[in-house]
């Protein structure tokens, strides 16, 4: 159905030799808890540096940098919706960090590409709601686009996991 190019990967994204990651970063772009904290603790110093440069991203906009010492080549930072109870515009901007992304990796000519279930964290969106768009998303951009050739969407827990194969079944 996706022409073998959506993987599911249980772990953690720091790990991950691809063209890039995604960050689900705050609207500073210097660093945060969660996975935030993991890619620039992973990535060293010289990651927050090139950040500083970026002045911030906007909800459901993306920023790419290098991956430092990652064995991603880049990262790209995305701003995901912090959940007010789903009223708030949170799906069209949780949809838009995936687009955006994807766009970016699109442009880059990036053939893989990891995504970190965004917002389900510390910006609390509801796991089984976040993952449909994300499969969503995907999905209709590969459809319309023959790169990045795979996406990978990491899941931190066995939970999250069970989100992205029941949105995926
Ligand atoms: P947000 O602020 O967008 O909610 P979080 O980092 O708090 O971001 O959480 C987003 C998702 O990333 C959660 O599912 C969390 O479990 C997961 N996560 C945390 N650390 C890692 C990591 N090292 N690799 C992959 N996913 C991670």
């Amino acid at each position: 159905m996706n022409g073998g190019r959506i993987e599911i990967f249980e772990g953690d994204i720091t790990k991950l030799a691809v063209d890039a990651i995604v960050n689900a970063a705050n609207r500073t772009l210097l660093g945060g808890g969660g996975v935030d904290g993991a890619i620039h603790r992973a990535a060293g110093k010289e990651l927050l540096e090139e950040c500083r440069a970026l002045g911030g991203c906007r909800d459901g906009e993306a920023k790419l940098t290098r991956g430092w010492r990652l064995p991603a080549k880049y990262v790209i930072h995305t701003v995901g919706p912090v959940w007010r109870g789903g009223n708030a515009g949170e799906a069209e901007t949780l949809a838009a960090c995936y687009r955006n992304c994807l766009a970016i990796a699109a442009k880059r000519g990036f053939e893989s590409v990891a995504f970190p279930a965004i917002s389900t964290g510390v910006y609390r969106y509801p796991r089984e709601e976040a993952t449909a768009i994300a499969v969503r998303e995907v999905r209709d951009f590969l459809a319309a686009n023959a790169v990045p050739a795979r996406v990978v969407f990491v899941c931190f827990d066995a939970r999250t996991r069970a989100a992205y194969e029941a949105a995926l079944a």
